[in-house]
């Protein structure tokens, strides 16, 4: 059997599930010359073919996508979008890679709001804040670092203790909450449909389309699908995870599944007092949980390495975590449950840059691809422009360190993540 080239679900993304049906783009059949060509339609790949297109109004751009756009982890994802992140502390080196950080963080968002205010992209974009929240002792702790930070920064921001967050959130599972403002939540389906359905029109998108070989021709590159070859002198891997399987990156990344679920609909006083909210754990491992609409509950939870989990067991799972944090709803069951794959780099940094002669790639943005995605996809266009952004980038998130080989390396990952489990306890 032919390996395959990109990930595939056993189930429906949740949130594309809840929006109306969309017509996917036809798959490309045939033989074709482009002057780029983009391989993946999420976040990176579609900001990278739309800046491309800005910047060559001439040039013919062909996007080709796997699956259907918002199947990708580009729809799958938790709709957690900001703008900037609290520092990891207040040393002048964690201060200064933050507002580096920061920077891009705005440039990508900005670039993200206008398109949808340009486009009419009804994701419903807001303002929402963001709480960490810690259910354990050792989590409080992390909170109260965290506390320190946004104090001596200044920061706006509120400590919320156990009734503050019942009143807020409608739980009293967790002991300790930290609100922040500038956090943002979207429905990211609707927002990766909306910018793929608004694409410039030098650009032909093809969905149902998978790479399966891609090899060098000359001065250009021969890309391969099931019914299409496209040859072009310049061609950017936006595909995450997947560039692995053409070879590159494969000591700088590793593919994580993770998993989300939406409730079934409640009575929306039961969320809580605050009309909408999104609480990230204050563990790495750690359960996300978001109010989705006036009535649903969103839990995002479990990691794996490489391989998905089976799926009656994540959708256990999910359903437990659910009903920890809400008792009292332990008849109400889970509607959609899906998963997702992303790429993590061992220190966080994502992978940006040349692959080789007129290849270019984007991976690892690890769990923040909405705003990192988009812009450093953004940010590849114009470095392929000639417009050179490589030392900001570089100096902002660094590179991925390099990841030890086989065995060690599922081994290595497997260790860390039991003991990372045992650590997060109940904030998982
Ligand atoms: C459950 C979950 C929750 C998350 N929560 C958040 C969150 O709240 N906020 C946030 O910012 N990030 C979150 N992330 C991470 C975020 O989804 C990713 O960082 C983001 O999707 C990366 O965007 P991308 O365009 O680089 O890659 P992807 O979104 O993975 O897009 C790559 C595209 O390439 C396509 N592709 C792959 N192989 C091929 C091929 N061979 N041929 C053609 N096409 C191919 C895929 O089908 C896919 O559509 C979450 C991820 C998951 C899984």
């Amino acid at each position: 059997m032919p390996r395959p080239t990109f990930p595939s679900y056993a189930d429906r993304c949740g949130w594309n599930a809840m929006l109306p049906p969309r017509t996917p783009r036809p798959a490309l059949h045939g033989n074709h010359r482009a002057d780029f060509a983009v391989v993946g339609a999420g976040f990176t790949g579609l900001a990278a073919a739309r800046r491309l297109a800005e910047l060559h109004p001439q040039a013919r751009i062909i996007v080709l996508e796997a699956t259907e756009v918002g199947e990708g982890s580009s729809g799958r994802n938790s709709g957690f979008a900001s703008p900037t992140d609290i520092p990891g502390g207040t040393s002048p080196a964690a201060l200064a890679s933050a507002a580096a950080q920061d920077r891009f963080g705005e440039e990508g968002f900005n670039w993200l709001v206008a398109l949808t205010q340009q486009h009419n992209i009804d994701c419903g974009l807001h303002l929402s804040g963001r709480i960490k929240g810690a259910a354990t002792e050792r989590g409080e702790a992390i909170v109260r670092s965290m506390l320190a930070t946004v104090q001596s920064l200044g920061l706006p921001h509120a400590l919320l203790g156990p009734d503050e967050m019942e009143q807020r959130i409608g739980t009293r599972y967790y002991r300790l909450g930290l609100f922040t403002e500038g956090g943002y939540l979207l429905d990211p389906a609707a927002l990766i449909r909306g910018l793929a359905d608004s694409l410039p029109e030098n650009i032909q998108l093809h969905e149902a389309s998978p790479l399966q070989t891609l090899r060098r021709d000359g001065p250009h590159w021969r890309l391969e699908t099931p019914a299409a070859t496209v040859t072009a002198p310049t061609v950017v891997m936006a595909t995450n995870a997947a560039i692995k399987q053409f070879g590159h990156l494969r000591d700088r990344i590793v593919t994580i599944h993770t998993y989300a679920a939406i409730s079934a609909p409640v009575a929306p006083s039961t969320f809580g007092t605050q009309s909408s909210w999104g609480l990230l754990s204050c563990h790495r491992l750690g359960t996300t949980v978001r109010r989705v609409g006036p009535d649903r509950l969103m839990v995002r939870s479990l990691y794996a390495y490489e391989n998905g989990l089976p799926e009656p067991r994540v959708r256990d799972e999910l359903r437990r975590r659910f009903h920890r944090r809400y008792p009292a709803l332990a008849h109400i069951d889970l509607e959609h449950v899906w998963g997702g794959t992303t790429a993590l780099t061992l220190n966080g940094a994502p992978w940006w840059g040349q692959l080789d002669q007129g290849l270019y790639g984007f991976a690892g943005c690890n769990g923040s691809g909405i705003v990192k995605g988009t812009v450093l996809g953004k940010r590849l266009a114009e470095q392929i422009a000639g417009q050179d952004s490589t030392a900001d980038i570089l100096a902002a998130f660094g590179t991925p360190n390099r990841i030890a080989p086989e065995p060690f390396r599922t081994l290595g990952f497997h260790t860390i993540a039991a003991i990372e489990r045992r650590r997060a306890g109940a904030e998982s």
